[in-house]
């Protein structure tokens, strides 16, 4: 079974992730957790080139790096580990791609798909939590948590971002589910467990 976490900063997805590996795990399941950027030694190399600041990677060579890293990724890890049986639960996959790079850096979602499809992208998640949230009190909440944080986008950013995660849960309601991340911690972990329990049917 394949999970992905998508929302903008401070909607609380380190925290559900943590959450849902732990529930998974008190019900028997064997759970793997990876992430985006990141997850391959690859991508894990890359994570930190990917979140440099003083880069300033174009739009379309950021692109083109996710990509590399999605497709060792997939094949390496996340494809591996599904025929192994085991749950497994990405912090971030595809849908941030669309949102972030395609959103919020304006690249066509059209170029994204292509892309995509090159890189031989075929596996998606079964089922993905969206924890919305207004850009606003993510920010709010990131900064509480961490003051000296520089953030790399503007508000304008994370609405365009925000938007595109709106549009591609509309598109495809049966498999990105949203959470609404401005209530408590213990009502969205409760709705998060509420689906889960449907989707394995435990
Ligand atoms: O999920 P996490 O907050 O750890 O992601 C790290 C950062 O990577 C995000 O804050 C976001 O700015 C950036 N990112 C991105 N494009 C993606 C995925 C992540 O810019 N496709």
């Amino acid at each position: 079974f394949f999970l992905t976490l998508e929302g903008i900063e401070g909607a609380g997805k380190s925290t559900a992730v943590a959450f849902i590996a732990n529930w998974l795990e008190e019900r028997g399941y064997p759970v793997e957790v990876t992430r985006e950027p990141g997850g391959s030694p690859l991508g894990e190399a890359l994570r930190p080139i990917f979140l440099n600041p003083d880069l300033a990677i174009a739009a379309d060579s950021e692109l083109l790096l996710l990509y590399a890293a999605r497709r060792e990724h997939l094949y390496e890890k996340i494809l591996p580990a599904l025929a192994r049986g085991r749950v497994l639960l990405c912090d971030r996959f595809e849908d941030s791609t669309y949102a972030y790079q395609g959103g919020g850096r304006g690249v066509p979602l059209a170029r994204i798909h292509a892309l995509s499809a090159w890189a031989g992208i075929q596996r998606q998640p079964d089922l993905t939590f969206w924890l919305d949230i207004s850009p606003d009190l993510g920010r709010q909440r990131t900064l509480s948590r961490h003051p000296d944080r520089v953030e790399r986008e503007d508000s304008a950013f994370f609405h365009r971002a925000r938007a595109v995660f709106a549009q591609r849960w509309q598109e495809e309601p049966a498999r990105i589910i949203r959470i609404d991340a401005e209530l408590p911690l213990d009502l969205v972990h409760g709705q998060i467990a509420q689906c889960l329990a449907e989707a394995l049917g435990c």
